[in-house]
């Protein structure tokens, strides 16, 4: 099969069935979201939203937070992954960003990533989800999700899948299909041992059909 027709038999599954994928985030503002994000690394959306509710009434925005001390932000995220180190990203970014960036996320990948604890998949999620724009964010379940079904062929890196997949989705569905390829890894094609029998990609998937061959 070729991969333009894989692309459109991938995308028009997911339009029918995750029409309102999104982010399992809960934030308000683009700089709830943008702390979430950093919050998120190597930890579960759903941890993190317990912790940021208590955290963004303490600190609202990035002005707030720019005048706390790391020991107290640390107290507000201990339950979650790497509070330290976290802490430190969050206190040095708002900084940044009331300085640098008059108090608001920026909209650029340069700009973005020029903040602590950003990188590029972090500033795609911004770019995506606050503004809309045409970028991929790739993390463990996209790269894997987009390698089992074929959309990607011999991608070593985030940003060899990125480039594939940005190559190939039509730039207005990408920050729909960043959360369809992210949700359908988390509770479908699960990294162990994907629930194929749960799955409706069967008939297109290179992994199954690689894996169902010799069964
Ligand atoms: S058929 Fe299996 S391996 Fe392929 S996308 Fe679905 S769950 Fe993943």
């Amino acid at each position: 099969m070729k991969k333009a027709e894989l692309f459109r038999h991938v995308i028009a599954y997911f339009e029918k069935n995750r029409p309102d994928a999104q982010t399992e985030l809960v934030y308000g503002t683009p700089f709830e979201l943008l702390v979430s994000v950093i919050l998120s690394a190597q930890c579960t959306d759903k941890r993190v939203n317990m912790v940021t509710p208590t955290l963004f009434k303490r600190f609202p925005d990035a002005v707030s937070m720019a005048d706390a001390s790391i020991d107290e932000v640390r107290e507000y995220i201990k339950s979650i992954s790497y509070p330290n180190s976290k802490a430190g990203y969050l206190v040095k970014a708002s900084k940044i960003i009331t300085e640098k960036f008059h108090s608001s996320v920026p909209q650029t990948m340069e700009d973005l990533t020029s903040i602590p604890g950003v990188g590029r998949k972090t500033a795609n999620v911004i770019l995506s989800v606050v503004f809309n724009k045409a970028a991929m964010a790739v993390d463990t379940h996209v790269f894997r999700v987009a390698a089992r079904i074929g959309l990607t062929t011999g991608a070593k890196t985030p940003l060899q899948t990125e480039e594939q997949l940005v190559k190939n989705i039509p730039a207005d569905k990408i920050p729909l299909a960043h959360h369809w390829l992210i949700l359908h890894g988390r509770y479908v094609c699960v990294a162990r041992k994907p629930l194929c029998h749960k799955c409706g990609l069967t008939l297109w998937c290179k992994y199954y059909k690689q894996h169902t061959k010799s069964e």
